[in-house]
Protein backbone atom coordinates (compact mmCIF):
# COMPACT_ATOMS: atom_id res chain seq x y z
CA UNK A 1 0.00 0.00 0.00
CA UNK A 2 1.59 2.95 -1.53
CA UNK A 3 -0.47 5.83 0.01
CA UNK A 4 -3.00 4.96 2.66
CA UNK A 5 -5.19 8.18 1.84
CA UNK A 6 -5.84 7.22 -1.76
CA UNK A 7 -6.05 3.43 -0.29
CA UNK A 8 -9.19 4.99 1.78
CA UNK A 9 -10.84 6.13 -1.07
CA UNK A 10 -10.64 3.21 -3.25
CA UNK A 11 -11.55 1.42 -0.43
CA UNK A 12 -15.02 3.39 -0.06
CA UNK A 13 -16.21 3.85 -3.40
CA UNK A 14 -15.57 0.01 -3.61
CA UNK A 15 -17.93 -0.47 -0.93
CA UNK A 16 -21.46 1.02 -1.31
CA UNK A 17 -23.14 -1.02 0.87
CA UNK A 18 -22.25 -3.78 3.89
CA UNK A 19 -22.53 -6.69 1.26
CA UNK A 20 -20.05 -5.25 -0.77
CA UNK A 21 -18.00 -4.00 2.25
CA UNK A 22 -17.34 -7.90 2.88
CA UNK A 23 -16.68 -8.47 -0.46
CA UNK A 24 -13.97 -5.75 -0.60
CA UNK A 25 -12.25 -6.83 2.28
CA UNK A 26 -12.23 -10.75 1.39
CA UNK A 27 -11.01 -9.97 -1.39
CA UNK A 28 -8.02 -8.16 -0.01
CA UNK A 29 -7.99 -10.69 2.35
CA UNK A 30 -7.51 -13.63 -0.26
CA UNK A 31 -4.96 -11.35 -1.78
CA UNK A 32 -2.89 -11.17 1.22
CA UNK A 33 -2.74 -15.21 1.80
CA UNK A 34 -6.28 -15.47 4.34
CA UNK A 35 -8.43 -18.37 3.36
CA UNK A 36 -12.22 -19.08 3.42
CA UNK A 37 -13.21 -20.76 6.35
CA UNK A 38 -16.79 -21.91 6.19
CA UNK A 39 -18.80 -22.20 9.46
CA UNK A 40 -20.56 -25.07 8.33
CA UNK A 41 -17.03 -26.77 8.80
CA UNK A 42 -15.12 -28.19 11.24
CA UNK A 43 -12.00 -25.83 11.77
CA UNK A 44 -8.40 -26.72 12.75
CA UNK A 45 -5.65 -23.64 12.95
CA UNK A 46 -2.00 -23.75 13.38
CA UNK A 47 0.26 -20.84 14.42
CA UNK A 48 1.08 -18.47 11.34
CA UNK A 49 -2.95 -19.73 9.72
CA UNK A 50 -4.59 -16.65 8.03
CA UNK A 51 -7.87 -17.24 7.55
CA UNK A 52 -11.22 -15.31 7.63
CA UNK A 53 -15.31 -16.18 7.92
CA UNK A 54 -18.55 -14.26 6.47
CA UNK A 55 -21.92 -13.99 7.87
CA UNK A 56 -24.33 -11.87 6.24
CA UNK A 57 -22.78 -8.63 5.89
CA UNK A 58 -20.04 -9.07 8.83
CA UNK A 59 -16.90 -10.46 8.18
CA UNK A 60 -14.29 -11.76 11.13
CA UNK A 61 -10.46 -12.21 9.91
CA UNK A 62 -7.54 -13.56 12.39
CA UNK A 63 -3.98 -15.09 11.76
CA UNK A 64 -2.97 -17.63 14.66
CA UNK A 65 -0.10 -16.57 17.03
CA UNK A 66 2.79 -18.41 17.90
CA UNK A 67 1.20 -19.54 20.89
CA UNK A 68 -2.66 -21.19 21.85
CA UNK A 69 -4.83 -18.20 22.43
CA UNK A 70 -6.00 -19.93 25.56
CA UNK A 71 -2.22 -19.27 26.56
CA UNK A 72 -1.92 -15.65 24.83
CA UNK A 73 -5.16 -14.50 24.17
CA UNK A 74 -6.78 -12.59 21.00
CA UNK A 75 -5.78 -9.02 20.03
CA UNK A 76 -9.00 -8.22 18.01
CA UNK A 77 -10.25 -5.00 16.29
CA UNK A 78 -13.92 -4.49 15.46
CA UNK A 79 -15.79 -1.90 13.46
CA UNK A 80 -18.56 -1.96 11.47
CA UNK A 81 -19.77 -2.26 7.94
CA UNK A 82 -22.92 -0.45 7.42
CA UNK A 83 -23.68 3.63 7.49
CA UNK A 84 -27.40 5.16 7.48
CA UNK A 85 -28.97 5.63 4.05
CA UNK A 86 -32.59 4.80 2.32
CA UNK A 87 -33.50 1.33 1.85
CA UNK A 88 -35.98 -0.12 -0.54
CA UNK A 89 -39.40 -1.51 0.37
CA UNK A 90 -40.69 -4.74 -0.43
CA UNK A 91 -43.09 -2.98 -3.02
CA UNK A 92 -41.10 -0.48 -4.41
CA UNK A 93 -42.55 1.18 -7.66
CA UNK A 94 -44.30 4.46 -7.02
CA UNK A 95 -46.19 6.40 -9.57
CA UNK A 96 -47.00 9.87 -8.99
CA UNK A 97 -47.43 13.22 -11.19
CA UNK A 98 -46.13 11.65 -14.01
CA UNK A 99 -43.47 10.17 -12.13
CA UNK A 100 -41.84 6.71 -11.67
CA UNK A 101 -40.45 6.89 -8.21
CA UNK A 102 -39.55 4.22 -5.67
CA UNK A 103 -40.83 3.47 -2.16
CA UNK A 104 -37.91 4.02 0.69
CA UNK A 105 -37.66 4.26 4.18
CA UNK A 106 -34.12 5.36 6.23
CA UNK A 107 -32.29 2.75 7.62
CA UNK A 108 -30.14 3.71 11.06
CA UNK A 109 -29.87 7.57 11.96
CA UNK A 110 -30.10 9.23 8.46
CA UNK A 111 -29.53 13.16 8.01
CA UNK A 112 -32.17 13.24 5.39
CA UNK A 113 -31.30 16.78 4.55
CA UNK A 114 -28.33 15.57 2.81
CA UNK A 115 -29.47 12.82 0.98
CA UNK A 116 -31.60 15.52 -1.21
CA UNK A 117 -30.12 16.81 -4.72
CA UNK A 118 -27.47 13.98 -5.00
CA UNK A 119 -26.99 11.71 -7.53
CA UNK A 120 -28.36 8.79 -6.30
CA UNK A 121 -27.61 4.93 -7.09
CA UNK A 122 -28.99 1.38 -5.85
CA UNK A 123 -26.73 -1.16 -4.93
CA UNK A 124 -27.21 -4.25 -2.31
CA UNK A 125 -27.77 -8.24 -2.79
CA UNK A 126 -30.31 -9.90 -4.49
CA UNK A 127 -31.50 -13.77 -3.33
CA UNK A 128 -32.22 -16.16 -6.75
CA UNK A 129 -33.48 -19.56 -7.43
CA UNK A 130 -30.14 -21.82 -7.50
CA UNK A 131 -30.84 -25.55 -8.62
CA UNK A 132 -32.60 -26.79 -5.37
CA UNK A 133 -31.07 -23.83 -2.95
CA UNK A 134 -30.93 -20.09 -2.76
CA UNK A 135 -28.10 -18.01 -3.78
CA UNK A 136 -27.29 -14.36 -2.66
CA UNK A 137 -25.51 -12.08 -5.59
CA UNK A 138 -24.35 -8.71 -5.43
CA UNK A 139 -25.99 -5.81 -7.44
CA UNK A 140 -25.02 -2.27 -8.02
CA UNK A 141 -26.07 -0.35 -10.87
CA UNK A 142 -23.13 1.89 -10.88
CA UNK A 143 -24.74 5.03 -12.62
CA UNK A 144 -26.85 7.71 -11.07
CA UNK A 145 -30.56 6.81 -11.01
CA UNK A 146 -32.18 8.04 -8.51
CA UNK A 147 -32.93 11.78 -7.00
CA UNK A 148 -34.96 12.85 -4.24
CA UNK A 149 -35.45 16.69 -5.74
CA UNK A 150 -35.50 19.21 -2.51
CA UNK A 151 -38.80 21.80 -3.03
CA UNK A 152 -37.56 25.27 -4.81
CA UNK A 153 -37.36 27.96 -1.73
CA UNK A 154 -40.16 30.04 -4.21
CA UNK A 155 -42.68 27.35 -2.41
CA UNK A 156 -40.88 27.19 0.85
CA UNK A 157 -40.11 30.83 1.47
CA UNK A 158 -39.93 30.44 5.48
CA UNK A 159 -37.34 27.65 5.02
CA UNK A 160 -34.12 29.49 6.07
CA UNK A 161 -35.74 31.40 9.31
CA UNK A 162 -37.76 27.85 10.41
CA UNK A 163 -35.32 25.14 9.37
CA UNK A 164 -36.04 22.08 7.17
CA UNK A 165 -38.48 20.34 8.22
CA UNK A 166 -38.14 16.68 6.48
CA UNK A 167 -40.97 13.45 7.06
CA UNK A 168 -39.26 10.19 6.04
CA UNK A 169 -42.63 9.20 4.26
CA UNK A 170 -43.67 11.98 2.83
CA UNK A 171 -40.73 13.89 1.35
CA UNK A 172 -37.85 11.38 0.25
CA UNK A 173 -39.58 9.32 -2.07
CA UNK A 174 -36.87 9.40 -4.74
CA UNK A 175 -38.20 10.24 -8.16
CA UNK A 176 -36.42 7.59 -10.57
CA UNK A 177 -37.55 8.44 -13.97
CA UNK A 178 -40.45 9.74 -15.90
CA UNK A 179 -41.22 6.68 -18.27
CA UNK A 180 -44.40 4.39 -17.24
CA UNK A 181 -42.06 1.26 -17.94
CA UNK A 182 -39.79 1.80 -15.03
CA UNK A 183 -40.09 -1.07 -12.53
CA UNK A 184 -37.64 -1.83 -9.87
CA UNK A 185 -37.56 -5.81 -11.15
CA UNK A 186 -36.36 -4.32 -14.33
CA UNK A 187 -33.42 -2.65 -13.21
CA UNK A 188 -32.28 -5.15 -11.16
CA UNK A 189 -32.97 -7.69 -13.67
CA UNK A 190 -30.66 -5.35 -16.18
CA UNK A 191 -28.00 -5.42 -13.89
CA UNK A 192 -28.07 -8.74 -13.15
CA UNK A 193 -28.10 -9.59 -16.65
CA UNK A 194 -25.52 -7.30 -17.72
CA UNK A 195 -23.29 -8.86 -15.15
CA UNK A 196 -24.15 -12.69 -16.54
CA UNK A 197 -23.20 -11.43 -20.23
CA UNK A 198 -27.05 -11.73 -21.02
CA UNK A 199 -29.74 -8.87 -21.86
CA UNK A 200 -31.46 -9.45 -18.40
CA UNK A 201 -32.55 -11.67 -15.80
CA UNK A 202 -35.96 -13.29 -16.02
CA UNK A 203 -38.02 -11.05 -13.24
CA UNK A 204 -38.95 -14.13 -11.90
CA UNK A 205 -35.21 -15.24 -10.82
CA UNK A 206 -34.97 -12.39 -7.95
CA UNK A 207 -36.91 -13.66 -5.04
CA UNK A 208 -35.94 -10.72 -2.50
CA UNK A 209 -33.39 -8.35 -2.05
CA UNK A 210 -31.96 -5.60 0.42
CA UNK A 211 -31.28 -2.93 -1.82
CA UNK A 212 -30.27 0.33 -0.34
CA UNK A 213 -29.11 4.20 -1.93
CA UNK A 214 -25.85 5.38 -2.26
CA UNK A 215 -23.69 8.57 -3.77
CA UNK A 216 -22.35 8.05 -7.26
CA UNK A 217 -20.11 10.79 -6.41
CA UNK A 218 -16.71 9.34 -5.67
CA UNK A 219 -14.36 9.79 -2.36
CA UNK A 220 -12.41 12.43 -2.65
CA UNK A 221 -9.30 14.47 -1.52
CA UNK A 222 -9.99 18.08 -1.13
CA UNK A 223 -8.85 21.32 1.15
CA UNK A 224 -6.29 23.98 -0.01
CA UNK A 225 -3.64 21.83 0.45
CA UNK A 226 -5.13 18.29 0.02
CA UNK A 227 -5.46 18.14 4.23
CA UNK A 228 -9.16 16.93 4.41
CA UNK A 229 -10.84 13.57 3.04
CA UNK A 230 -14.61 13.67 2.08
CA UNK A 231 -16.60 10.61 1.41
CA UNK A 232 -20.01 8.61 1.91
CA UNK A 233 -19.82 5.96 4.78
CA UNK A 234 -16.23 7.60 6.21
CA UNK A 235 -18.34 5.99 9.74
CA UNK A 236 -17.36 3.29 9.84
CA UNK A 237 -15.61 2.17 6.49
CA UNK A 238 -12.13 4.17 7.16
CA UNK A 239 -12.18 2.20 11.17
CA UNK A 240 -13.04 -1.31 8.76
CA UNK A 241 -9.85 0.11 6.49
CA UNK A 242 -7.61 1.00 9.38
CA UNK A 243 -7.88 -2.04 10.58
CA UNK A 244 -7.79 -4.57 8.12
CA UNK A 245 -4.42 -2.56 6.45
CA UNK A 246 -3.07 -3.40 10.20
CA UNK A 247 -4.16 -6.87 9.99
CA UNK A 248 -2.44 -7.76 6.80
CA UNK A 249 0.82 -5.73 7.25
CA UNK A 250 1.93 -7.87 10.20
CA UNK A 251 3.51 -10.49 7.01
CA UNK A 252 4.98 -13.37 8.07
CA UNK A 253 8.20 -13.57 9.32
CA UNK A 254 7.63 -9.83 10.75
CA UNK A 255 7.57 -9.05 14.31
CA UNK A 256 3.95 -9.47 14.39
CA UNK A 257 4.07 -12.59 13.30
CA UNK A 258 6.16 -13.49 15.92
CA UNK A 259 3.61 -12.64 18.37
CA UNK A 260 2.50 -15.11 20.80
CA UNK A 261 -1.10 -14.04 20.65
CA UNK A 262 -3.89 -14.18 18.02
CA UNK A 263 -4.81 -11.55 16.20
CA UNK A 264 -8.17 -11.00 14.48
CA UNK A 265 -10.71 -8.32 12.95
CA UNK A 266 -14.66 -8.63 13.03
CA UNK A 267 -16.77 -6.42 11.08
CA UNK A 268 -20.29 -6.24 11.73
CA UNK A 269 -23.45 -5.37 9.67
CA UNK A 270 -26.69 -3.56 11.49
CA UNK A 271 -24.34 -1.48 13.98
CA UNK A 272 -26.80 1.42 13.14
CA UNK A 273 -29.64 0.04 14.14
CA UNK A 274 -28.67 -1.20 17.34
CA UNK A 275 -26.78 -4.66 16.36
CA UNK A 276 -29.65 -7.41 17.48
CA UNK A 277 -29.44 -9.49 14.38
CA UNK A 278 -27.99 -12.59 13.09
CA UNK A 279 -24.83 -11.40 12.31
CA UNK A 280 -24.61 -7.88 14.40
CA UNK A 281 -22.64 -7.48 17.48
CA UNK A 282 -25.00 -8.33 20.04
CA UNK A 283 -25.47 -11.84 18.06
CA UNK A 284 -22.90 -14.72 18.39
CA UNK A 285 -20.73 -14.09 15.77
CA UNK A 286 -17.50 -12.83 17.05
CA UNK A 287 -18.32 -15.87 20.30
CA UNK A 288 -18.76 -18.35 17.70
CA UNK A 289 -15.57 -17.71 15.91
CA UNK A 290 -13.21 -17.03 18.85
CA UNK A 291 -14.62 -20.27 20.48
CA UNK A 292 -13.87 -22.27 17.48
CA UNK A 293 -10.32 -20.82 17.24
CA UNK A 294 -9.69 -21.38 20.83
CA UNK A 295 -11.12 -25.04 20.69
CA UNK A 296 -9.53 -25.67 17.00
CA UNK A 297 -5.93 -24.52 18.29
CA UNK A 298 -5.88 -27.58 20.73
CA UNK A 299 -3.07 -29.90 20.10
CA UNK A 300 -4.15 -33.40 18.41
CA UNK A 301 -5.47 -35.56 21.12
CA UNK A 302 -5.62 -32.70 23.52
CA UNK A 303 -9.22 -33.25 24.57
CA UNK A 304 -11.52 -32.62 27.86
CA UNK A 305 -11.09 -29.36 30.35
CA UNK A 306 -8.21 -28.21 28.00
CA UNK A 307 -10.23 -27.76 24.67
CA UNK A 308 -13.21 -26.97 26.69
CA UNK A 309 -12.33 -24.12 28.76
CA UNK A 310 -10.41 -22.67 25.83
CA UNK A 311 -12.49 -19.98 24.93
CA UNK A 312 -13.11 -18.52 28.43
CA UNK A 313 -9.01 -18.68 28.97
CA UNK A 314 -7.86 -16.32 26.35
CA UNK A 315 -11.00 -14.00 26.53
CA UNK A 316 -9.32 -12.95 29.77
CA UNK A 317 -6.10 -12.40 28.15
CA UNK A 318 -7.57 -10.68 25.05
CA UNK A 319 -8.37 -7.13 24.19
CA UNK A 320 -10.66 -5.73 21.93
CA UNK A 321 -10.16 -2.21 20.18
CA UNK A 322 -13.46 -0.63 19.25
CA UNK A 323 -12.80 1.44 16.72
CA UNK A 324 -15.74 3.86 15.26
CA UNK A 325 -15.61 7.46 13.87
CA UNK A 326 -15.09 10.42 16.92
CA UNK A 327 -17.33 13.07 16.56
CA UNK A 328 -14.74 16.09 15.86
CA UNK A 329 -15.67 19.44 17.44
CA UNK A 330 -17.25 21.45 14.96
CA UNK A 331 -16.10 24.78 14.24
CA UNK A 332 -19.50 26.70 14.20
CA UNK A 333 -21.04 24.66 16.50
CA UNK A 334 -18.17 24.14 19.48
CA UNK A 335 -20.35 24.93 22.43
CA UNK A 336 -22.15 21.67 21.77
CA UNK A 337 -18.85 19.78 22.69
CA UNK A 338 -17.28 19.41 26.25
CA UNK A 339 -14.45 22.35 26.47
CA UNK A 340 -12.24 20.03 27.75
CA UNK A 341 -12.68 17.50 25.12
CA UNK A 342 -12.64 18.87 21.84
CA UNK A 343 -10.49 16.56 19.39
CA UNK A 344 -9.82 18.11 16.40
CA UNK A 345 -9.42 17.05 12.84
CA UNK A 346 -5.99 15.97 11.49
CA UNK A 347 -4.44 15.49 15.51
CA UNK A 348 -4.89 11.71 15.69
CA UNK A 349 -6.84 9.10 17.00
CA UNK A 350 -9.79 9.68 20.20
CA UNK A 351 -10.06 7.89 23.05
CA UNK A 352 -13.86 8.13 23.67
CA UNK A 353 -15.20 7.21 27.27
CA UNK A 354 -18.54 7.20 28.94
CA UNK A 355 -18.84 6.49 32.51
CA UNK A 356 -22.66 5.10 31.80
CA UNK A 357 -21.09 2.71 29.26
CA UNK A 358 -22.24 4.14 25.82
CA UNK A 359 -18.55 3.32 25.69
CA UNK A 360 -16.87 0.08 26.71
CA UNK A 361 -13.34 2.24 27.74
CA UNK A 362 -12.17 2.02 30.91
CA UNK A 363 -8.65 2.60 32.78
CA UNK A 364 -7.61 -0.70 31.78
CA UNK A 365 -8.21 0.01 27.98
CA UNK A 366 -7.43 3.42 27.37
CA UNK A 367 -3.94 2.67 29.19
CA UNK A 368 -3.07 0.04 26.78
CA UNK A 369 -4.57 2.09 24.21
CA UNK A 370 -2.53 5.09 25.28
CA UNK A 371 0.67 3.05 25.55
CA UNK A 372 0.47 1.81 21.67
CA UNK A 373 0.23 5.10 20.88
CA UNK A 374 3.15 6.58 22.52
CA UNK A 375 5.09 3.03 21.01
CA UNK A 376 4.24 4.69 17.69
CA UNK A 377 4.85 8.56 18.29
CA UNK A 378 1.34 9.63 18.58
CA UNK A 379 -0.64 11.29 21.48
CA UNK A 380 -4.37 10.00 21.44
CA UNK A 381 -7.00 12.81 21.97
CA UNK A 382 -10.00 12.27 24.41
CA UNK A 383 -13.88 12.87 24.01
CA UNK A 384 -16.64 12.68 26.08
CA UNK A 385 -19.84 14.23 25.35
CA UNK A 386 -20.85 17.13 27.60
CA UNK A 387 -22.61 16.29 30.46
CA UNK A 388 -25.93 17.56 29.84
CA UNK A 389 -26.12 15.95 25.94
CA UNK A 390 -26.95 12.25 25.19
CA UNK A 391 -23.85 10.54 24.05
CA UNK A 392 -23.49 7.91 20.71
CA UNK A 393 -22.47 4.40 21.61
CA UNK A 394 -20.45 1.35 19.10
CA UNK A 395 -20.46 -2.07 19.02
CA UNK A 396 -17.95 -1.94 21.62
CA UNK A 397 -19.98 -2.26 24.94
CA UNK A 398 -21.97 -4.98 23.07
CA UNK A 399 -19.04 -6.98 22.03
CA UNK A 400 -17.45 -6.78 25.51
CA UNK A 401 -20.45 -7.78 26.92
CA UNK A 402 -21.44 -10.63 24.85
CA UNK A 403 -17.56 -11.88 25.29
CA UNK A 404 -16.32 -10.50 28.24
CA UNK A 405 -12.99 -8.80 26.63
CA UNK A 406 -11.78 -5.92 27.70
CA UNK A 407 -12.12 -3.45 25.40
CA UNK A 408 -11.30 0.19 24.35
CA UNK A 409 -13.66 2.82 22.18
CA UNK A 410 -11.73 4.64 19.81
CA UNK A 411 -11.98 6.38 16.42
CA UNK A 412 -10.53 9.32 14.07
CA UNK A 413 -12.42 12.44 14.49
CA UNK A 414 -14.58 13.63 11.57
CA UNK A 415 -17.58 16.17 10.84
CA UNK A 416 -20.74 15.42 9.55
CA UNK A 417 -21.08 11.74 11.21
CA UNK A 418 -24.48 10.02 9.03
CA UNK A 419 -24.78 12.53 6.53
CA UNK A 420 -24.50 11.38 2.72
CA UNK A 421 -20.99 12.59 2.35
CA UNK A 422 -19.04 13.23 5.30
CA UNK A 423 -15.55 14.57 6.71
CA UNK A 424 -12.30 13.36 7.77
CA UNK A 425 -8.46 14.49 8.05
CA UNK A 426 -5.99 12.79 5.53
CA UNK A 427 -3.01 13.21 8.08
CA UNK A 428 -5.41 10.73 10.61
CA UNK A 429 -5.33 7.82 8.54
CA UNK A 430 -1.51 6.55 8.50
CA UNK A 431 -1.60 7.13 12.54
CA UNK A 432 -4.28 5.05 12.82
CA UNK A 433 -3.25 2.40 11.11
CA UNK A 434 0.00 2.19 13.00
CA UNK A 435 -1.60 2.06 16.16
CA UNK A 436 -3.32 -0.77 15.33
CA UNK A 437 -0.25 -2.11 13.84
CA UNK A 438 1.37 -1.77 17.24
CA UNK A 439 -1.71 -3.50 18.82
CA UNK A 440 -1.70 -6.16 16.48
CA UNK A 441 1.81 -6.81 17.35
CA UNK A 442 1.81 -6.48 21.06
CA UNK A 443 1.95 -9.25 23.97
CA UNK A 444 1.19 -6.62 26.64
CA UNK A 445 -1.38 -8.87 29.02
CA UNK A 446 -4.15 -7.24 31.10
CA UNK A 447 -3.67 -6.09 34.52
CA UNK A 448 -4.18 -9.67 36.67
ZN1 LIG B 1 -20.24 4.25 13.48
Amino acid sequence: MQDPVADLLAFIDRSPTPHHAVATVAALLEEAGFARLKEAEVWSVAPGDRRYVVRGGSIAAFEIGSAPPAEAGFRIVGAHTDSPNLRVKPNPDVRAHGYAQLAVEPYGGVLLHTWLDRDLSLAGRVVVRDGTGLRSELVDLERPVLRVPSLAIHLNRELNQEGLKLNAQQHMVPVVGLSEKISLARLIGDAIGGKRGRKSAKPTEVLAYDLMTYDTQPAARAGAEGELVLAPRLDNLASCHAALRALIAGRRGSAAHRAASTRAIVFYDHEEVGSRSQAGAAGSFLADVLTRVSAGFAAPGAKGRTAEQAFERAASRSWLVSADMAHAVHPNYADRHEPGHRPVLGRGPVIKRNVNQSYATDAESAGLFTSLCEEVGVTPQHFVARSDLGCGSTIGPISAARGGIRTVDVGNPMLSMHSCREMAAAADVAPMIEVLRAFFASDVRPPA
